[in-house]
């Protein structure tokens, strides 16, 4: 049974009930989840499930694995019903880190004349942004960032909405990587996530409303890899 995938539709949800739906040692299925099992760059949940049993445990790892949300605990599961919580300030920090390589990708492309993200790791406190952008130096690094929380003080709204095949492979760079692409091609129904006015792409994370909530962005370091390939990493703050 596929698992309901509560992140998708409502990224604020921090706490919800469900029932369990089987168990295998410290794995967990339930019917329902707000625990995002990662992907796209974004790390997976963490948080807590308390049990009808009355035992609290943690989930220490999510997977999805064929439609299936696989919670990773702790201890072994005890119980049919549960109320479970998530991680939220690791999760609100895993979002803004994600919505802000959204923007700086959408900034790039409007603003720079060349160059775009061809690939990126959030990490719990940073994330790490891949280019391929020959004109990228520590100073165009200066300006990207600048330009980027210019855009996050004025505030954007970030919307998340469905759209059909046909009309996802009519919008140039939709899907951002070769493996989005070779997706985009099996898919009746495309979850895309837009910065209003900016960028506009095919994504499973979870994002945040507004870019205003990002507060500002600071590129912590700058790597040249080769004339074509460098490499960012960024911070946001209470991180
Ligand atoms: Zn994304």
């Amino acid at each position: 049974m596929e698992t309901e995938l509560l992140y998708l539709n409502d990224s604020y949800l921090k706490v919800f009930s469900a029932s369990a739906v089987r168990s295998e040692g410290r794995l967990l299925i339930l019917d329902r989840t707000a625990f995002f099992p990662g992907g796209g760059g974004q790390p997976s949940d963490r948080g807590t499930i308390s049990f009808n049993s009355g035992k609290t445990l943690s989930v220490i790892e999510v997977k999805k694995i064929s439609g299936e949300i696989i919670h990773v605990l702790d201890d072994e599961p005890e119980g049919s019903s549960v109320n479970a919580k998530i991680d939220w300030e690791r999760r609100y920090r895993l979002m803004k880190l994600h919505t802000s390589i959204h923007l700086m990708d959408g900034i790039i492309r409007r603003d720079f004349g060349q160059g775009y993200i061809t690939g990126s790791q959030i990490y719990e406190d940073r994330a790490r942004v891949d280019l391929d952008f020959p004109g990228l130096t520590k100073e165009v690094a200066q300006k990207i960032e600048d330009t980027t929380n210019e855009e996050i003080s004025k505030g954007r709204e970030v919307i998340v909405k469905y759209i059909s095949r046909e009309e996802a492979l009519k919008i140039p760079d939709i899907a951002r990587t070769k493996p989005g692409r070779e997706l985009l091609e099996k898919l009746d129904k495309v979850r895309v996530v837009e910065i209003v006015g900016l960028d506009m792409q095919m994504d499973g994370g979870t994002h945040i409303k507004d870019i205003n909530e990002i507060g500002r962005i600071s590129v912590i370091k700058f790597e040249n890899k080769g004339s074509h390939s460098k490499r960012l990493e960024i911070k946001v703050p209470n991180t």
